[in-house]
């Protein structure tokens, strides 16, 4: 069974814990440099991404992370989490120009459905960030109309829509697919 850990300071850390679960993985919820051991995949929620970035410094985790994070730890950042991953964020190893609240304030935070892959699914953006520009390694994995809402480079994958907050379980599998391919590498 592939273990993942979850940044658990702030933010939607119950509700990836539970699309988690629903899919057979096993969750640990990360708050401290111990529990980063033995994880195949980690996972940054979304929330409010100073609050988690500042959390993240003062327990001690932003090192061993990004230590991990280089090591080719597969991370998915959903939201915020996302805004960590790209250019100018905590971890900023995404090649990814990510404008935070682009679309404004609350009131256009919306559901829709976009393309993942080559699966329509629900999509939820709560002040979501907007993928300005990506850069040659990544891929695209996810369009709302001309919008990118999912992109990947190697084991990065980040999302500016929460799958964790719709019933679909379309992303979280993904993830997991790349936990289990990392595993693979990362123990070998
Ligand atoms: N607006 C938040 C931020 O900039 C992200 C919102 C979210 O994670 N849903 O940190």
């Amino acid at each position: 069974m592939v273990t993942i850990g979850i940044l658990g300071l702030q933010g939607g850390v119950r509700e990836h814990a539970l699309a988690l679960a629903a899919c057979g993985a096993s969750v640990r919820v990360v708050k401290s440099p111990a529990d980063t051991s033995a994880m195949d995949g980690l996972i940054l929620p979304g929330g409010e991404s100073t609050a988690i970035s500042r959390l993240t410094r003062l327990a001690g985790l932003e090192a061993p992370l990004r230590r991990l994070i280089e090591r080719g730890l597969p991370v998915w950042g959903t939201c915020a989490g996302a805004i960590m991953l790209g250019l100018g964020g905590t971890f900023g190893c995404l090649e990814a120009e990510i404008v935070r609240n682009a679309y404004g304030p609350q009131l256009h935070s919306t559901i829709a459905h976009g393309d993942f892959i080559h699966r329509t699914i629900p999509m939820v953006f709560i002040r979501a960030p907007r993928i300005a520009r990506a850069g040659s390694k990544t891929v695209v994995l996810g369009r709302l109309g001309e919008e990118i809402v999912a992109l990947r480079e190697g084991a990065i994958l980040a999302t500016t829509f929460h799958p964790e907050l719709s019933r679909d379980l379309t992303v979280t599998r993904y993830f997991l697919d790349m936990a289990r391919e990392g595993a693979r590498r990362f123990y070998a």
